[in-house]
């Protein structure tokens, strides 16, 4: 049976982040990095806002160099799914397995990442980075003066269209019922928002192109005798929410006690103020336990923080 000191699962900035901390500190980290490695940014186009890159990168590249200085600490990461943990509550490891290997150690860093929700339309994945976004945060610069829609009800909808509101010269809000999810102080501003347009009722039924790039929607009213109404727009922000990549390790197996759950009523790994699970030993970085921030930066930091914490532990028992 191979042995690591930490298994990493995930290979987006939260996993490699930790494994290259790990690995300075001593630690002997292992990762598992999914058969498709690098996660959301590996979709990404262009990204101008992580540090230290003043021209951007494009986000395969960022991984990439990501992997890159990985391999050159010549920290062992495999390219394939991790598919069980379970503890041994006897000498208190873990077993983590994949199709193809099981390694045992005592640290787990779950860096499983999260998906935006779709739309599932025509066109929406071709025209994903070329009008289609999930993340005002990362793209809305890119949109500067020109007229953007954000789709959803709930806070993150809210959110996403009062940031755009200040780069945007109109933002519409399009939501599919008359009644929102989010708070009602984010619904008062952006009612009071001059430059938002709240449309209810209403759902993104086709994307149109020009030269490969958005160029309108079109919108369906939930009420049938309602016409049909075409938006011409440079930006759709699609905000119906995130699905975090938890369901896998949703309850881990603790041997000859059963399962212990970890994450909470939305999918998310609950984590205390260390990034510590409910398991003593698993900790989590990165998209999977965040729900507020969703960037680059803030999973890299995350994987830094459980490595710090696993180097702390790991002086504090030896
Ligand atoms: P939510 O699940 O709260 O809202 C998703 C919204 O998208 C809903 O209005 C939903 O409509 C709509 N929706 C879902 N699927 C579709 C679809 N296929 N087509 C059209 N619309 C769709 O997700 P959020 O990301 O907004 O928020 C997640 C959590 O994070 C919440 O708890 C929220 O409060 C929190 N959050 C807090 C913030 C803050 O406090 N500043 C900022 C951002 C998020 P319907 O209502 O009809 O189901």
């Amino acid at each position: 049976m191979i042995k690591h000191k930490t298994v990493i699962i995930g290979s987006g900035p939260a996993g490699l982040t930790a494994g290259i901390y790990l690995k300075r500190a001593n630690l002997d980290p292992f990762i598992y990095g999914g058969y498709e490695y690098g996660g959301q940014l590996q979709k990404t186009t262009l990204v101008e806002n992580f540090p230290g890159f003043p021209d951007g990168i494009e986000g395969p590249t960022l991984m990439e160099n990501m992997i890159k200085q990985v391999k050159n600490l010549s920290i062992p990461i495999e390219f394939e799914d991790a598919l069980s943990i379970e503890k041994d509550e006897d000498n208190g490891e873990f077993l983590v397995s994949s199709k193809e290997r099981s390694v045992s150690t005592d640290n787990v860093v779950l860096a499983l990442g999260s998906n935006p929700r779709k739309l599932s339309i025509p066109l929406e994945e071709k025209l994903s980075g070329r009008g289609v976004s999930y993340c005002a945060t990362c793209d809305g610069f890119f949109y500067k003066g020109k007229t953007v829609a954000v789709i959803g009800g709930g806070d993150s909808a809210f959110e996403e269209a009062l940031y755009l509101s200040k780069i945007a010269s109109k933002v519409y809000l399009i939501h599919r019922r008359d009644s929102f999810k989010a708070s009602n102080i984010m619904i008062e501003r952006a009612k009071q928002n001059s430059n938002i347009e709240i449309i209810t009722n209403s759902e993104v039924q086709e994307l149109i192109e020009s030269n490969n790039v958005l160029e309108s929607i079109v919108l369906r009213n939930t009420n049938p005798s309602e016409d049909r109404k075409r938006i011409v727009l440079q930006g759709l922000f699609v905000a119906i929410g995130h699905t975090p990549n938890t369901s896998l390790f949703s309850n881990i197996k603790i041997k000859g006690k059963g399962e212990v759950k970890l994450i909470d009523e939305n999918g998310y790994i609950q984590v205390n103020e260390f990034l510590e699970t409910n398991v003593k030993g698993i900790y989590s970085a990165g998209d999977c336990d965040d729900h507020i921030y969703r960037q680059a930066v803030v999973a890299a930091a995350e994987g830094c923080k459980c490595a710090i914490m696993i180097e702390r532990q790991s002086t504090y028992n030896s």
